[in-house]
């Protein structure tokens, strides 16, 4: 018998570490969810970033059964067909030579942080220990990744953490230069900070940023856990900047929904580490890698990433309509299809608000913050999916000007 579940089941059981929104999702095509009552949403979340080719794309779907009918998990004892071409395929469309798996944009970031220690230590000594980051920063959930992020909302019920991390602000080379120095053995940075609220980094800070650290022998490493996978309408969004790290974080939308993270850098950097160094159970595991290999590959055939300039103009023009009628947004900024519309003063705080109500409008949106609504759709959404998604986000803005 099954047991029918109610939203309230959710604070029966769960460790409250989320407040999810009232309606429980049950199905979803495209970019279109349907919940229990059968009531449909346009969802410009994407899974937050992550269904880069919609939802149950049948393709997809297709790879999935496919490789769930011969080889599910075999251990890293053992190395898999999927996984090995999928490796073949990032390191052929990126500055890479070698990858190392894993299972979330966190493990990438501490993989990456760990290689980044190792690599100091072995060829500069002990001393050259410290990770620059920055404040608003957002890495993940681990105790190095949460400490390398820069809200303390996030990490301060959870001290001690690990030291020898500093934050520097973004887009302040100067606060950068302050702070870098011989002992530093590693900068990271999100190209555009998704979740401190959509912003993208200037071209030249991030090309003095390669400079500093080449003057003080510190990896540069480029976290595209959000930015990459042609959401930027580029592969990974250095492309777009012209800055090559020496690491590369991938996650999120690698695995088009299925869990998959990625450790992306050059050979003279992967020898540093060996066998034992490093690992992980699932990381590599023959599913994730054939889904995001099938991912990697229609997103080249169907020329996704050459449409997101046009949706990116589609949903701008869209919320600049919203903001003339309404007045209701400061700024709308971002790259690509990582769109942020910041709040007025006026509404501060608010943006969680105009998330409630927009769902109540059958639309899905984000927020980066308390002040900014996000929107991070699928890469393939459709011009009729957004023209019926922001005509009913505007009636939730409609509506938030009348009762706020
Ligand atoms: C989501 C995100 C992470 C964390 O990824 P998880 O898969 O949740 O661990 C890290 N960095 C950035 C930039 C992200 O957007």
């Amino acid at each position: 018998m099954s047991l029918k579940i109610l939203r309230q089941d959710f604070d029966k059981w769960m460790i409250p570490v989320y407040n999810p929104a009232k309606f429980i999702p049950v199905y979803a095509k495209g970019s279109i969810v349907w919940d229990q009552s059968g009531k449909d949403y346009i969802d410009f979340t994407g899974g937050i970033a992550v269904n880069v080719l919609g939802h149950a794309h049948p393709l997809l779907k297709k790879t999935l059964e496919k490789q769930a009918s011969s080889l599910w998990h075999i251990g890293n004892g053992y190395t898999n067909e999927p996984i090995l071409r999928l490796a073949k395929e990032l390191t052929n469309s990126t500055f890479a030579d070698k990858v190392f798996f894993c299972n979330s944009g966190a493990e990438a970031n501490e993989t990456a942080m760990k290689l980044a220690r190792k690599v100091a230590k072995d060829r500069f000594g002990k001393n050259k220990i410290n990770i620059l980051a920055f404040n608003n920063a957002f890495h993940g959930r681990t105790f190095f990744t949460v400490k390398a992020g820069g809200k303390s909302d996030y990490s301060k019920y959870f001290e001690p953490l690990p030291k020898e991390i500093q934050h520097a602000s973004f887009n302040d080379i100067k606060s950068v230069a302050k702070l870098i120095n011989e002992n530093t053995c590693a900068v990271i940075i999100e190209p555009i900070q998704g979740e401190g609220g959509v912003i993208p980094a200037d071209i030249s800070f991030l090309s003095k940023l390669r400079e500093l650290c080449d003057k003080y022998d510190a990896l540069l490493i480029f976290d595209e856990v959000q930015s990459g996978i042609g959401r930027t309408g580029w592969l990974y969004a250095y492309m777009y900047y012209g800055v090559i790290p020496d690491i590369l974080t991938s996650a999120k939308a690698l695995g088009g929904g299925f869990p998959i993270g990625a450790v992306l850098t050059k050979q003279d950097l992967a020898i540093m580490m060996n066998v034992g160094s490093h690992g992980t159970t699932y990381g590599g595991n023959p599913l994730a890698g054939a889904v995001a290999g099938k991912v990697l590959e229609l997103i080249k055939k169907d020329k996704i990433m050459e449409g997101v300039s046009q949706r990116h103009i589609w949903i701008v023009t869209h919320l600049n309509e919203i903001n003339k009628n309404l007045n209701i947004f400061k700024e709308i900024r971002g790259l690509g299809l990582m769109i942020g519309a910041v709040l007025n003063a006026s509404f501060i705080n608010k943006a969680d608000y105009i998330n409630k109500l927009s769902a109540e409008h059958g639309v899905m949106v984000l927020i980066a913050g308390s002040n900014v609504i996000r929107f991070t759709p699928a890469l393939n959404i459709s011009e009729q999916e957004i023209n019926i998604g922001m005509q009913r986000f505007a009636k939730a803005c409609e509506s938030f000007i009348k009762i706020k």
